[in-house]
């Protein structure tokens, strides 16, 4: 594109055209040659005042063939030349055509050859040959005939040239277009389509480019006078106020008016001061290019300008779908805000233009998921917008904002730091939705990054401030934490025990504990629960209440119960005389897998075992609004076996909701049972559930049974079976059937 005539500044068109000035001053350049000087006067004389196609005429002379060479040879935009045959020499003329077509180069310009005498024609073949275009003889210098001559000469060199600048402007459109097919931002795209039309077609104009804001918009949206669906994207200087703005704000009626017709029609139209030119793409964006001033464009440069409209079609299709998916990609649909990809591919920027101490916090809703629960799934998109609002309102257009997923955001403090509390502070004011005001509870997390900081990593930013949530969710809820290092040491431990886990699962490293339940009435065993134990080759014994939580959160705990449940299996085969029903745990990720149910038959066909031997421990929060989960529940117990609500009254469900759930046996926390001897606000708490278990006939199990006192107070309650150190603690199998069968 560097042959182009055009200043183009880097943001914005500046249409300058230096042809358009001189395009008035255009003449037609003829080349007189001739050694007989009263010819150039008769010619000039004849010719004086002609105009064609609106330019006049302009002479140029040369006195023999060899000056003629170095005439056209200096004049190269020579239209026609009227060339005497005899010269210098009797065929000078002759040889001189041949020096201009085949020396020069010259194959536009028309040749008409001239000769004293009638009987001096040349030859048809010579005419032929060099190409002479016309031929006359020195008596036809009259006006009339000697215009009609060079019209038609100028009218075929017009011709050709175009046919040349056509040839080259397609080969320039071309390039154009496969230039901008790279251009993956709409606005970029916008802007170089507007260059490069002014530099192909020497257009001094101002323009528009806007494009609709989805692709195949319903018919409806389209010929909606409104014009709300097309935004403009790029602008000449004049038009600067309406970009990013939509269609609906050009001012000028007849702009307007010419751009809803090519809308309408889909096609483009050329006015006398205006000119939109209609684009669309496979994909049904639409474009539309508004020029505005007074030009020309002749039919071949309209022809080419829709030859390259359809070319730049494919390279909006392109910047569009970028920007779609870019937009898609980086932005948070509900909110606007930017979503965590977007975060993160910004944040960096941010930071290193802030070039201070910068904070990170992540903010997560207190108990969202009850607020849906109850309120719908809408008004918890309208409270997240609220959210969002609330929080672009209160930091400043530095300051970062994102929603990193469900009920999350995040907040990056760009222009100084703040605190926790302040943080707090803010969030703790009142948000609106429909019209009334809540209050809604956070737990924040935060990181921090030093001003100067050169390797700085949105990533690790944030997942510091993500590993901080996590501990305030689980220590202090409601309220925030700071990152430390040594948050990280602890996950990098979490993570390298689940690496163990699995190893553990595979070398037998796990075993069974199990744990009698006892009839406080009569001292018999009614039955037992089965407990795992690992033996870590370096750590030695790790609890469960270290792994079991996280194996759940890798999903390995499936893994970990079904091992249990064929451990079991075993144990029931090897002693046949345990005759008690023994209870396995199973946690939520299992139960909310279809395929455990499959696992756990596929053992039972290994091992057959009565299952009246079986019980299964679920935990409350393992239900917890899981239709999945439920579901699951009913089948196997359908299948026959005994269902144990565990951990009884330590979770968030309602009693309504744990009463309705299938479940034969209810397992009282033992955090109930922690204080009742030293308290009588416990103790109420106690009788009160036992009461409605008792009157939902269900059976009940207290656990964790430590003393004669409690045994006493509990045997007075009428609790009927019990399970704690009192009566015995977690027994090997072998140590089992000795002390308790
Ligand atoms: P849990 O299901 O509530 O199991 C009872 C826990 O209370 C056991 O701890 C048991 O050793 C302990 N315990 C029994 N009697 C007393 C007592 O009188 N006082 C006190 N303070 N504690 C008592 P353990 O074995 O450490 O297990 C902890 C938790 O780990 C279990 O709580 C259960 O949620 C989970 N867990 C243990 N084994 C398995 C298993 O095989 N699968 C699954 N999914 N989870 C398991
Ligand atoms: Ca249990
Ligand atoms: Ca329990």
């Amino acid at each position: 594109m560097s042959d182009f005539k055009l200043n183009i500044r880097d943001d914005m068109m500046d249409f300058l055209d230096e042809d358009s000035n001189d395009s008035a001053k255009k003449t037609w350049k003829i080349a007189v040659i001739d050694d007989d000087e009263s010819v150039h006067d008769a010619t000039k004389l004849a010719l004086r005042n002609s105009t064609f196609k609106g330019n006049g005429l302009e002479f140029v002379s040369a006195y023999s063939a060899v000056e003629g060479f170095e005439l056209l040879k200096s004049n190269p935009d020579c239209a026609v030349t009227l060339l005497d045959v005899v010269m210098e020499t009797p065929t000078a003329g002759l040889d001189l055509v041949e020096r201009i077509r085949s020396e020069l180069n010259m194959h536009n310009i028309q040749i008409i050859l001239r000769t004293g005498q009638p009987g001096y024609a040349p030859e048809e073949e010579v005419i032929e040959k060099y190409e002479i275009n016309d031929y006359k003889t020195k008596n036809e210098l009259t006006h009339s005939k000697l215009f009609a001559s060079i019209a038609s000469a100028i009218r075929a060199y017009s011709h050709l040239i175009a046919l040349e600048e056509s040839k080259e402007g397609l080969r320039n459109v071309i390039d154009a277009a496969s230039n901008l097919i790279k251009e993956r931002s709409i606005h970029e795209f916008a802007n170089g389509v507007l260059r490069q039309i002014s530099a192909l077609f020497s257009i001094s104009t101002q323009g528009i480019f806007c494009v609709s804001q989805n692709p195949g918009r319903g018919l409806q949206e389209m010929i909606s006078k409104e014009g709300n669906s097309y935004t403009v994207v790029a602008t000449s200087s004049k038009y600067a106020y309406l970009y990013g703005k939509a269609l609906d704000q050009i001012k000028d009626e007849r702009e307007i008016d010419i751009v809803m017709q090519a809308i309408l029609d889909k096609s483009s139209h050329f006015e006398d001061h205006h000119t939109a030119i209609y684009l669309s793409t496979p994909a049904c964006w639409e474009g539309v290019i508004v020029l505005d001033g007074r030009f020309e464009l002749n039919d071949v440069q309209k022809e080419l300008l829709q030859v390259f409209c359809q070319n730049v079609s494919l390279g909006l299709e392109n910047a569009k779908f970028f920007s779609h998916l870019n937009r898609a990609a980086y932005f948070d649909n509900l909110t606007g805000l930017y979503s965590r990809s977007g975060f993160i591919f910004n944040v960096g920027t941010y930071y290193r233009h802030c070039k201070q101490n910068a904070s990170l916090f992540i903010v997560d809703i207190d108990y969202f998921h009850d607020i849906i629960e109850g309120l719908g799934y809408e008004f918890g998109n309208r409270v997240l917008v609220a959210v969002a609002t609330a929080l672009t309102q209160s930091f400043s257009e530095y300051d970062m904002v994102a929603r990193l997923h469900s009920d999350v955001f995040a907040i990056l403090v760009s222009d100084n730091r703040r605190s926790l509390k302040e943080i707090g502070k803010i969030l703790s004011k009142p948000i609106y939705v429909d019209g009334s005001s809540y209050r809604l509870g956070f737990t924040i997390g935060a990181s921090e990054i030093d001003a100067g900081e050169e390797l700085f990593d949105g990533e690790s930013l944030l997942r510091q401030a993500e590993i901080a949530l996590k501990i305030a969710k689980e220590q202090t809820r409601g309220a925030g934490m700071k990152f430390s290092s040594k948050f990280e040491e602890h996950n990098r431990k979490r993570l390298n025990l689940l690496g163990d886990v699995r190893h553990g699962l595979v070398s037998s490293e796990f075993f069974l504990n199990i744990q009698p339940k006892v009839s406080m009435n009569t001292g018999d065993v009614v039955g037992y629960e089965a407990l795992l134990r690992w033996r870590h080759p370096e750590k030695g014994l790790i609890s469960p209440g270290e792994f079991i939580p996280i194996a759940e959160k890798s999903g390995l705990s499936f893994d970990l119960d079904l091992h249990v449940f064929r451990l079991v299996l075993q144990f029931l085969r090897d002693y046949p005389d345990v005759a008690k029903p023994i209870s396995i745990n199973v946690s939520a990720n299992s139960l909310h897998q279809a395929d455990f149910i499959d696992g756990i038959k596929e053992i039972l066909n290994e091992i057959p075992t009565d299952i009246n031997k079986l019980q299964l421990e679920i935990t409350e929060n393992t239900l917890i609004r899981s239709d999945a989960a439920i579901r699951h529940l009913t089948e196997l117990r359908e299948f026959g076996f005994t269902i144990c609500l565990d951990d009884f009254g330590a979770g968030y469900c309602s009693l309504g909701y744990l009463l309705k759930l299938p479940v034969d046996v209810i397992k009282i926390d033992r955090a109930f049972v922690r204080n009742i001897t030293a308290d009588v606000e416990s103790l109420h708490v106690l009788k009160g559930m036992l009461a409605i278990c008792m009157e939902l006939k269900k059976e009940v199990v207290v656990e964790g049974v430590e003393t004669l006192d409690q045994v006493k107070l509990l045997t007075d309650l009428g609790v009927e079976i019990a399970q704690g150190f009192y009566y015995f603690v977690p027994l090997l199998p072998s140590e089992l059937v000795e002390k308790a069968l």
